[in-house]
């Protein structure tokens, strides 16, 4: 694993262009749980049952109680860890240009990356389904839920249900990423939920050097990345970052 990190450190020092795209793995060590595997919310709940946009509308209340209050709760108590500092710490060396997160904690940008695509939008706003108004989701009080608008209408969070689409723009400032990039760190995803699986083949078609960090192999390691580093990103990164550093 020491050369594999020592090889990671000398390619994104010569590289002119780095993406990352980053899943749910990358906040387990902030303490959010990864939606599958080990201790993954879908062990519990259904998530037709819950994530999905027809439950949420049908029944809000439900959603709240058994998704979204959890959620509020874990995120309002999350701190960025190792993982996201090192990838901050890429883009202030000019090293990382963009993240593509399928995040929805924002844990990116408080880190202190500029350039986040959020696949899935975010968590930390609910807006209002009929006048668009929003609302910062740490201030919902979760004694009176579902939280309501001053028209009456009831907010919803700006994240991307199932059976939502992604916005557009988004996937199209993706794929562009993915085919300009030279380097695509893959961090904490299972590479399972598309479209966000399809980048990492787009940047390898286009030529980039796919490094995966995952204490799991996934459907990208054997044929579409260059290599995986097994373990915990916090740890892989402080890794990198020393090994970086000691060439610059
Ligand atoms: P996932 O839950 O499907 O998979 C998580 C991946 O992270 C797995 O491959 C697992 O092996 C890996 N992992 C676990 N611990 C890790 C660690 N310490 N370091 C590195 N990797 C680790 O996640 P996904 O692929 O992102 O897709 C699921 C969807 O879940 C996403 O679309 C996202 O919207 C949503 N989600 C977001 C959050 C969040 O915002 N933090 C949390 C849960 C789910
Ligand atoms: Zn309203």
């Amino acid at each position: 694993m020491d050369d594999l990190i020592k090889k990671t450190a000398k390619k994104l020092v010569l590289a002119k262009n780095v993406a990352a795209l980053t899943g749910a793995g990358i906040s387990v060590e902030s303490n959010i749980p990864p939606f599958r595997g080990p201790g993954g919310i879908w062990e519990k709940i259904d998530p037709m049952q819950y994530a999905h946009i027809d439950a949420f509308i049908k029944d809000p209340v439900k959603v709240w109680d058994v998704l979204l209050k959890n959620m509020k709760e874990i995120i309002d108590l999350a701190k960025p860890n190792d993982a996201h500092l090192g990838l901050a710490r890429l883009e202030k060396l000019g090293i990382l240009k963009t993240i593509i997160t399928q995040n929805v904690d924002q844990l990116h940008q408080k880190a202190g990356n500029t350039d986040v695509i959020e696949f899935h939008g975010n968590f930390a706003w609910q807006r209002c389904m009929k006048c668009n108004n929003r609302f910062e989701t740490r201030k919902v009080d979760l004694t009176k839920l579902p939280p309501q608008c001053e028209c009456g209408e009831i907010y919803r969070p700006e994240c991307v249900f199932f059976g939502e689409m992604i916005p557009p723009d988004d996937i199209e400032r993706s794929e562009q990423v993915a085919l300009e990039c030279d380097i695509m760190l893959v961090i904490g995803t299972s590479a399972v939920v598309q479209p966000a699986a399809h980048i990492p083949v787009l940047a390898k078609r286009s030529g980039a050097t796919i490094i995966e960090i995952n204490p799991e192999r996934t459907p990208l390691t054997k044929n579409i990345s260059d290599w995986i580093i097994i373990g915990q990103a916090g740890r892989i990164m402080n890794n990198i970052i020393a090994e970086l550093e000691a060439f610059l």
